[in-house]
């Protein structure tokens, strides 16, 4: 367990349940993280305009950055991958959001036929036998969509945090993330600094809308066969692809 990414479990559980009562801690610092992040936000518009784009997984970190974006009064385009293998308690988000900010998420799929002809393969379990098809499973579910997401955009927003894991560890505010068909592309981080704690704060302050996984100790929520809750003390990418020995990453954001 690395020192960056445990679990600050404070407490057992107490009386009241859930996340919030688990996490929230409303930190000194946390005004001005807040302030930092809108500025970074309103400058990212101010420089990358229409080719700036929310890349959301759905979860806490990037609920709380779609509402930074909409406090802040910005209109920046919000866009998911819907791997086909999401909990419907992930995908429920999406109507959610679209009541509470008035946004419609974009939604990347993969390919049909790719993802069919692996699966005929290779078996709806294949990301168990080996890290290879693991990665072979991802690259078709995500990083082919992610790239179609990215087509033309000069900069994508994630809600990436240092304190997340050890592969996280130096995740910059304002990143390059030039690629052979885009080398201009900048990936922003404007939470990169937040903690855990400060996260929960923020949700229960302006009651931000969040996967109620999160509440049954799942910090980090990917596809369904390949999350689980974490015990006391483990990780907080612990539960995603559990039985590996890896990085815990998909690509998306850390090679691994
Ligand atoms: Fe496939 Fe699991 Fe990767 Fe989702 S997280 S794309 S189900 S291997």
């Amino acid at each position: 367990m690395s020192a960056t990414s445990a679990l600050p479990w404070a407490a057992a559980p107490t009386a009241k349940s859930g996340a919030i009562a688990l996490y929230a801690r409303w930190s000194p610092e946390l005004d001005g993280k807040i302030a930092a992040a809108q500025q970074r936000l309103r400058e990212a518009v101010m420089q990358h305009d229409v080719g700036l784009l929310q890349s959301s997984s759905l979860g806490v970190e990037d609920m709380v950055v779609t509402d930074l974006i909409h406090r802040a009064g910005l209109r920046i385009d919000v866009a998911t991958l819907d791997t086909g293998k999401l909990h419907p308690e992930t995908l429920a988000l999406l109507p959610r959001i679209q009541v509470r900010y008035g946004l419609e998420v974009q939604v990347f799929q993969p390919v049909a036929g790719a993802v069919i002809a692996f699966v005929q393969r290779e078996g709806e379990d294949a990301m168990r036998r080996s890290i290879a098809l693991r990665k072979a499973c991802c690259g078709l579910r995500k990083l082919e969509p992610l790239g179609r997401m990215l087509a033309g955009r000069s900069a994508w927003i994630t809600g990436l945090r240092r304190e997340q894991s050890g592969a996280r560890a130096e995740v910059a505010f304002d990143a390059d993330d030039a690629t052979p068909d885009n080398p201009g592309r900048r990936k922003l981080s404007p939470i990169a600094d937040w903690t855990w704690a400060e996260l929960w704060a923020y949700v229960e302050r302006f009651d931000v809308p969040t996967n109620p996984l999160h509440d049954q100790f799942m910090p980090s929520i990917g596809c369904a066969p390949c999350t689980r809750a974490i015990a006391v003390g483990e990780d907080f990418r612990a539960g995603r692809w559990w039985w590996e020995d890896s990085s815990k990453e998909c690509g998306l954001h850390a090679q691994s």
